[in-house]
């Protein structure tokens, strides 16, 4: 099979949501049944036939990727949402933003102690988001496999950051700059 081309299903909209910033829209691959087929079997491709008990994605974007990586590795799903969406009572942790921080949460039963759990997003930037879900799993006892990506953007160094702390980083397309 040819190597994908999954830069050409991803549109790039100049100065959203700040002046400055490269958006990375990946809607234009959710919308293209191959792009999307073809992004979530890679992003599986590793995790076939091994044991994941959940799939942990963050919101907004990494719902979507991660409910199909879910139903594709038949793993439960858990939802890391920002703070006070969730109804039943949670577990919180701080990230970092580009100028001060936020907390993300997920519920206290989400994860079993000794699961093994998958992390979905669709793009890495400076890793504050991911690093902070992996905290929040592991505080629940989670052993986090991996951290899987569609979008990396190396230059902001997020997914050397998870690599440095012990965490494996599947990504697919590399954009340079931010
Ligand atoms: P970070 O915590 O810096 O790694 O940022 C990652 C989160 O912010 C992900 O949930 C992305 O959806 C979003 N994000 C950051 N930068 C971009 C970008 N240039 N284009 C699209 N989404 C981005």
């Amino acid at each position: 099979m040819l190597p994908a081309d999954f830069a050409s299903s991803i549109r790039t909209i100049p100065n959203y949501p700040k002046p400055g910033i490269l958006f990375r829209d990946i809607t234009t691959l959710l919308g293209d049944a191959r792009a999307f087929r073809r992004a979530v079997d890679e992003l599986v491709q590793p995790w076939a036939g091994s044991k994941i008990d959940k799939v942990a994605g963050i919101e907004a974007r990494g719902f979507i990727l991660g409910g199909a990586v879910a139903h594709q590795l038949s793993a439960g799903f858990v939802p890391i949402r920002k703070k006070g969406k969730l109804p039943h009572q949670t577990v919180r942790m701080a990230y970092a933003l580009e100028y001060g921080e936020d907390e993300i949460e997920m519920h206290v039963d989400a994860i079993a102690p000794g699961e093994r759990v998958l992390l979905v997003d669709d793009l890495i930037a400076t890793g504050g988001t991911a690093t902070g879900a992996v905290k929040l799993l592991k505080t629940c006892g989670a052993v986090v496999e991996a951290a899987c990506f569609i979008v990396d953007l190396p230059d902001l160094g997020g997914a050397d950051k998870l690599r440095q702390a012990g965490v494996s980083v599947r990504t697919l397309v590399a954009f340079p700059g931010h």
